[in-house]
């Protein structure tokens, strides 16, 4: 194998003619994931990984069970000149490295293959948005055409449509409503350990209270309203979410919307390949359909819940909803609407780390016939992110 880079060290079975992959961002939240669902599916054998870091670059590069790095030490993910020496690069770094990076690799006539977790390129009309067991079609036209940039879309944009595909790739979706109830993973490592650090530091300010039954739960009430008010690090989210709620999610768009709740429609219907905005090679497959969002963070760990509301363009029995949904996708699964049955298997708890994206609640609504209410949840970590990653990486490089 002609390495891309520095010296290699000759350890895996990887085949000499296996693809030299860059890997950024492997240690964060969504990287961590992908690197653990590569070494479940055996991705790494089809492979040989360079990992970069915008930290650490010369520190030793990790070591992942069915392949070894191609470079010793974690080469510079701002080095430009060793990143544009490779063919494909998967990153999970973040949108500002997406923006300072991509535009100075094209620059200096870098012709590969960039796969992003980031949303800084999903809606560029060079990009395609990749959720393969909804848009696979849209993935080969891209690929054939020469398209270049493949995107992750909206987490939870992306669990959405792996619950419900069945449903809008019928044409069965009029318009839809999501009401949603985000994980603080969803902002990435750093948040998850500040929920964590509230959580303790709630239960702290009262844990003399709590091991006293008689304890008055006023006065607990009233000093966990104390503590959150004043003691909490919220330096993540801005202000406290154990115990609470934040109804805004990303930046504000300036006219009462939120960049998450725009990204609900404006990605949902360029994942289906509808509406404008398509790469080239792509061909539009109807309109938009009108696609409503209000995004809430909630003090769930992982996993992304909605609630959602959907005007079918058909009067259809709710057992042929379900029966749609089910076949819609082999990972999607009808939860009865049931109380014992949602309260099983339709919470994050139930959900995280699992490939399996749930959908119960499903009834029709007073307001007419071709309503309907659904609620979905997925491992936004899974679904909602590395894994189209991972699934383009073997589409790009024909194991899948
Ligand atoms: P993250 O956990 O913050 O990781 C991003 C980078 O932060 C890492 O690659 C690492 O870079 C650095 N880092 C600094 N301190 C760290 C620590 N203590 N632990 C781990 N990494 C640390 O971000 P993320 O949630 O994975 O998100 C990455 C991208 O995916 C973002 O664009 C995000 O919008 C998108 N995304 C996230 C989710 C989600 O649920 N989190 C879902 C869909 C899309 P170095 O190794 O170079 O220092």
């Amino acid at each position: 194998m002609t390495s891309a880079v520095a010296e290699s060290p000759a350890l895996s079975s990887v085949p000499e003619s296996a693809p030299s992959i860059g890997l950024i961002g492997w240690r964060g939240m969504v990287g961590s994931v992908l690197m653990q669902r590569m070494v479940s599916e055996g991705d790494l054998a089809h492979i040989n990984p360079v990992f970069f870091s915008t930290s650490a670059a010369g520190k030793p590069a990790p070591e992942f069970e069915g392949s070894a790095p191609e470079t010793a030490v974690l080469q510079d993910a701002y080095d430009v000149e060793v990143l544009a020496k490779l063919p494909i690069i998967v990153t999970m770094q973040g949108g500002d490295y997406t923006k300072e990076i991509y535009p100075r690799l094209r620059a200096a006539g870098w012709g590969g293959i960039w796969i992003d977790a980031a949303s800084t390129l999903r809606m560029s009309e060079n990009s395609i948005i990749v959720l393969d067991p909804i848009n696979r079609e849209v993935i080969d036209a891209g690929l054939t055409a020469g398209v270049k940039e493949f995107v992750g879309g909206n987490c939870t944009v992306s669990c959405m449509l792996m619950g419900l595909g069945g449903l809008f790739r019928q044409n069965l979706v009029e318009w839809g409503t999501a009401m949603t109830y985000q994980a603080a993973s969803g902002g990435g490592a750093k948040h998850m350990r500040e929920l964590l650090n509230q959580f303790g530091h709630l239960h702290g300010a009262v844990a003399d209270e709590l091991a006293d039954p008689s304890s008055a739960i006023l006065e607990i009430d009233r000093k966990v309203l104390s503590a959150q008010r004043g003691e909490l690090d919220a330096s993540q989210f801005g202000v406290p979410l154990a115990g609470s709620l934040i109804p805004w999610i990303d930046a504000d768009l300036g006219d009462g919307l939120s960049k998450e709740e725009w990204k609900g429609g404006a990605e949902t219907n360029k994942i289906l390949g509808r509406g404008e905005s398509l790469a080239p090679g792509v061909d539009r497959r109807g309109d938009s359909i009108p696609f409503e969002s209000l995004c809430v963070r909630v003090g769930a760990l992982r996993s992304h819940s909605q609630a959602l509301t959907l005007k079918l363009t058909e009067d259809l029995p709710v057992a042929e909803i379900e029966q749609i949904i089910a076949e819609g996708s082999e990972w999607a699964k009808v939860v009865p609407n049931e109380k014992e049955a949602t309260m099983e298997q339709l919470t994050p708890v139930a959900a995280t780390g699992e490939l399996t994206i749930p959908v119960g609640r499903i009834r029709k609504l007073e307001m007419g016939p071709e309503y309907i209410s659904a609620f979905t949840i997925g491992d936004q970590l899974l679904w909602g992110a590395a894994e189209p990653l991972r699934r383009m990486l073997m589409i790009a490089i024909g194991k899948l």
